[in-house]
């Protein structure tokens, strides 16, 4: 390239401003298969949630003023959870309620056994303590009426969304296709995992890390044959990826004599809109679409360097939030975190490429500090060790020339 690299912030916009469609609805998912799913239509509640005033506290359903004038008050009846109170709650009376029952009309608070006494049929709220109109009771649709969207197509289902589809009656949901992605390893030195490497060689590592990245992403992965480092080989290889949502193909992709996956891509009429990145490690980075021959949605694809770190980095800064845009997620990706960066400090020059290095965080590290994050010694983007040993990244600006011991740090969530 004789144009000046993008910055990383620079790349990540142009990666930002790429607009994809998701592809095609499972019209029926079983709710208990969901997780992990993205939803693709909105989820609406078939009934007032909660259906009824529910009381929060096992207690007594009162009239709020009669109690707090510490009246002893007639304890009229009793309702638990799954009953429906036989009437109106009349004046001076007292209804025993269980959590989670409705209140009775009439009643417009619920006192909590632990603060009251009861004996003799009557139940009278302890002074000093008064109670408000609405403490301890839920008012039917607080959370949402009949008919209202609680839930937009886009959103990832994790236990939460399960719970509330669950409580809304759907036994199963509309959820995307996943994007189907595939993964290119290309270079001469690979052999499979299964294979016993001659010294020259080495195990194919990329092409099971980013599969487990892409199903992690909410992608199907699609493993490829490994290309050789010569056109013939990438250019069959390219073709018969065309059918993926993605295409990720790692290696080929820096100034060396045998990194030739630009050329073939070029080769096929792609648009690039990167070809490097003011960054390290990933500087090689490529970012692209090939458009299609029916005219649908081009498409995009990645070419990542080859070595496993830098694999991963720009998998997790460029190629997720594409697939998570395939895959009608629309929450934001990548994902950063601040934390208080841990001594020993590795002190950096300034380097004019923002840095991303393998980093551990301690998340539980306590309750009232920000997550601790130290840096996992490495041996540079080929160090498969310092990856196994890390759970983020830590942000490196391009224009810091050292991060103290004791600083707030950005670091990138995996
Ligand atoms: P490249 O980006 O093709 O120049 O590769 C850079 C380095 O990454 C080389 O030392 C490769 O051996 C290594 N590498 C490339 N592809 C893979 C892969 N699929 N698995 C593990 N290491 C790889
Ligand atoms: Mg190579």
């Amino acid at each position: 390239m004789h144009t000046e690299l993008p910055s990383y912030e620079e790349a990540a916009e142009l990666v930002a401003a790429y607009a994809v469609k998701p592809g095609s609805i499972h019209p029926s998912v079983e709710l208990a298969l969901a997780a992990g799913r993205i939803l693709a239509q909105p989820l609406v509640a078939d009934r007032d949630q909660p259906p009824f005033p529910r009381s929060t506290r096992d207690g007594f359903a009162c009239r709020a003023a009669e109690a707090s004038a510490h009246m002893p008050l007639a304890i009229a009846g009793a309702t638990r959870a799954g009953a429906i109170p036989s009437g109106p709650l009349q004046a001076g009376t007292a209804w025993e309620i269980m959590t989670g029952a409705p209140v009775p009309s009439g009643a417009d608070a619920v006192l909590m056994l632990e603060h009251v006494e009861a004996g003799g049929g009557t139940v009278r709220l302890l002074p000093p303590r008064t109670v408000k109109p609405g403490e301890n009771i839920v008012a039917q649709g607080a959370q949402g009426r009949q008919g209202d969207e609680l839930m937009a197509a886009g959103t990832p289902i994790r236990f939460g969304q399960i719970a509330l589809a669950a409580a809304c009656g759907y036994a199963a949901v509309e959820v995307f296709v996943r994007p189907r992605v595939a993964i290119l390893s290309t270079g001469d030195e690979l052999v499979s995992v299964a294979s016993s490497p001659t010294p020259g060689q080495i195990r194919n590592s990329n092409a099971p890390m980013l599969a487990a990245m892409v199903a992690a992403a909410g992608g199907e992965p699609w493993v490829l044959p490994t290309a050789a480092d010569n056109a013939a080989s990438l250019d069959a290889a390219l073709v018969q990826a065309a059918t993926a949502d993605l295409l990720l193909i790692s290696g080929g992709v820096s100034a060396g004599k045998f990194d030739l996956v630009e050329p073939a891509l070029a080769r096929l009429g792609a648009r690039f809109h990167f070809t490097g990145v003011r960054m390290q490690p990933g500087k090689p980075t490529v970012f692209g679409e090939l458009a299609r021959a029916d005219g649908s949605q081009a498409l995009p694809f990645f070419g990542l360097p080859g070595n496993p770190v830098s694999s991963a980095v720009t998998f997790l800064l460029f190629a997720a939030p594409v697939l998570a845009a395939l895959a009608g997620n629309w929450e934001n990706f990548p994902r950063f975190a601040l934390a208080r960066l841990a001594p020993p400090v590795e002190r950096h020059s300034k380097s004019g490429l923002t840095r991303f290095l393998p980093a551990y965080c301690n998340f539980g590290a306590s309750a009232d500090q920000p997550p601790q994050v130290s840096f996992v010694p490495w041996h540079g983007s080929g160090d498969l060790s310092a990856l196994a040993r890390s759970n983020c990244f830590l942000v490196v600006p391009e224009d810091a020339h050292s991060l103290e011991a004791g600083s707030l740090v950005r670091i990138l969530l995996l």
